[in-house]
């Protein structure tokens, strides 16, 4: 496997659209955020670090091995969150694509409920683009984990949660951003807005609820 791959090539081209996509909404500015997906049972194509995301060119993906391990170009420097990106691969076979934003709504909600570990979601129509949920009227517990510098520990914390609760299509890190995944690029950008969405709908919610005398 290397990056002239056919499987490569075909999920580097929707990593970049997806890339764009997102960087063009300014979830993704000063080269934060990193998009990956799999290309084989122990392979991955993720972006590499510190590049623009508006910006992106398939020549901006590198392979990567499950431990985040450059192997398409050997002196690559994959993204610095390769890690977690890794766990995920590792913990559940069916994660097909892993994307992390910075997105605003997303970044405010993971400080505002991280008392709580967790933005509960009910009586959003939108919670059915998370897969597995039928209903609005079901109750959605998004994770929030604690930020560190510490990138293996946040990979394992990350790892041990979704091997302890498989239904989640996605987790928050506190006061940084956002993680999606999925069985393919088209359902991790799924999660990704979806998720984006509710906790910008939460945000003005909140907002609007505070009394006019309790307003600064
Ligand atoms: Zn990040």
């Amino acid at each position: 496997m290397n990056r002239r791959d056919k499987a490569f090539v075909a999920v580097a081209a929707e990593l970049v659209e997806a890339a764009r996509l997102f960087g063009g909404r300014g979830w993704a500015l000063a080269t934060s955020g990193n998009f990956s997906a799999r290309v084989g049972e122990r392979a991955v194509a993720i972006t590499r670090s510190g590049c623009d995301k508006q910006q992106l060119l398939p020549d901006d993906l590198v392979l990567v091995n499950l431990d985040g391990g450059a192997l398409d170009p050997p002196d690559a420097r994959p993204s610095a969150e390769a890690a977690i990106h890794g766990q995920l691969y590792r913990r559940r076979v069916s994660v097909g694509a892993v994307l992390h934003v910075h997105s605003p709504a997303a970044t405010v909600m993971s400080r505002l409920c991280e008392p709580e570990g967790a933005v509960v979601l009910s009586g959003w129509e939108m919670q059915k683009g998370l897969a597995g949920v039928l209903t609005h009227e079901q109750i959605v517990r998004i994770p929030i984990f604690g930020n560190t510098q510490d990138v293996a520990s946040l990979a394992a914390v990350v790892g041990d949660h979704v091997t302890a609760h498989p239904e989640h299509p996605g987790c928050l890190i506190a006061g940084h951003g956002i993680y999606g995944w999925g069985a393919s690029v088209t359902e991790a950008r799924c999660h990704i807005e979806a998720l984006e969405f509710l906790c910008e709908c939460e945000w003005r919610l909140r907002a609007a609820a505070v009394p006019d005398g309790d307003r600064k």
